[in-house]
């Protein structure tokens, strides 16, 4: 008997506070305040047949309060329905809530949903998720970000640096986009000297450059041979990224701040970049993001998506250019299990699903739940 249907869906919203405040290079423009928590969306799934699901949306600084009311208003489309079908799924609970539009967070409050229900469908195949998607590798090089940010001191990245090194992560990524430019590049020589010319090194300036700005730090970061430059400009300045691309050497990343599998198509389209940057959670989820991958493949775009490393480790495991998964360890609290790390490598866990369970502390810092059924 494969037929299956969905009996409750609950869902919650949690605040998971940070250690210190987080500033990249669109806190030092004054475009947003250095960022203290992120807001999750938790998704539970149960099914007749007593199978589970568990997946997760999120924002950061707005947006969470918004995520958690738009599902609730349109998750009960969802009860009844075979849990299998999740293609049908997204598509029905999509429509259900397309007058605020199909993008941005109308789809971020579906991805909890559409996570949650690949979860369980691994989970029934007793199948870690990217087993179950079908893996290219059983582990995907890592690099480490939260020790790169702009508010720490050289030194302290310097010693961060190391630290991930021996924790097992292959490669460093720092924050640049600094007012001072050349404060970025006597940054980024510190780094580079510290960690010696065999450790991949990327720099991400969130957005912050404008055209010329970006041509000439990109020209001036050629000799610091970086795995990639990333978001050098606006998110959705396709056309200027394309130009970059065109013109430097160094591989061009960018599509995190992306919202829709559409926006993402508009880079793909334009050969905007080298490696593309989706996250699973703001484009709507893992139907979504295979949609983008696939076009992205057949493109011969590389591959790291962004943040969300429980999410994205299965889905970078399932493409077909050797991709790259970005280690933040900020979501640690959240879950029972965690990640491991070896030879430069995020090993896929052999677990059923995501292969993650909510902690105590996740629902200590449940501020709203309901269960629909
Ligand atoms: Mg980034």
């Amino acid at each position: 008997m494969t037929h299956d249907s969905i009996r409750s869906i609950s869902l919650s919203t949690l605040t998971l506070p940070l250690e210190a405040p987080i500033s990249d290079a669109k806190v030092f423009t004054g475009r947003q305040k250095p960022m203290t928590e992120v807001v999750f969306l938790i998704a539970e799934i149960t099914t007749e047949q007593g199978h589970e699901g568990l997946g997760f949306s999120y924002s950061k600084r707005a947006g969470g309060p918004a995520q958690y009311a738009h599902a609730r208003e349109v998750a009960q489309e969802a009860i009844g329905e075979d849990p299998n079908d999740i293609a049908k799924l997204y598509t029905k609970l999509l429509w259900a809530g397309a007058s605020v539009g199909r993008s941005g967070v109308a789809t971020q409050a579906l991805a909890a949903i559409d996570i949650a229900l690949w979860d369980l469908k691994a989970k029934r195949a007793n199948l870690p998720l990217a087993k179950l998607l079908g893996a290219h590798r059983d582990s995907v090089r890592t690099y480490n970000t939260s020790g790169g940010f702009l508010h720490a001191s050289i030194e302290e990245i310097q010693e961060r640096a190391t630290r991930s090194l021996a924790e097992g992560i292959g490669g460093i990524k720092i924050k640049v986009g600094l007012p001072d430019s050349r404060e970025d590049l006597r940054r980024v020589a510190a780094v580079r000297e510290h960690l010696g010319a065999d450790v991949p090194f990327m720099v991400d300036a969130n957005q912050q450059w404008d055209r010329a700005t970006a041509l000439r730090m990109g020209r001036a970061l050629g000799e610091f041979d970086l795995v990639w430059i990333e978001e050098p400009l606006d998110a959705y300045d396709a056309a200027g990224h394309a130009d970059l691309t065109r013109r430097l050497d160094t591989p061009i990343a960018t599509g995190e701040m992306l919202a829709s599998v559409n926006e993402h198509v508009q880079l793909i389209e334009q050969r905007a970049c080298d490696i593309i940057q989706p996250d699973a959670p703001r484009v709507g989820g893992i139907t979504n993001f295979l949609r983008l991958a696939t076009l992205a493949d057949h493109a011969g775009l590389d591959l790291a998506p962004h943040f969300a490393m429980e999410i994205h480790l299965h889905l970078a495991a399932a493409y077909s250019r050797e991709p790259w998964v970005e280690h933040f360890d900020w979501l640690n609290p959240l879950f029972n299990e965690r990640l491991e790390t070896r030879d430069g490598r995020m090993l896929i866990p052999n677990r059923p699903g995501l292969g993650v369970t909510l902690s105590d502390q996740a629902r200590a810092w449940t501020t709203d739940s309901v269960t629909l059924q």
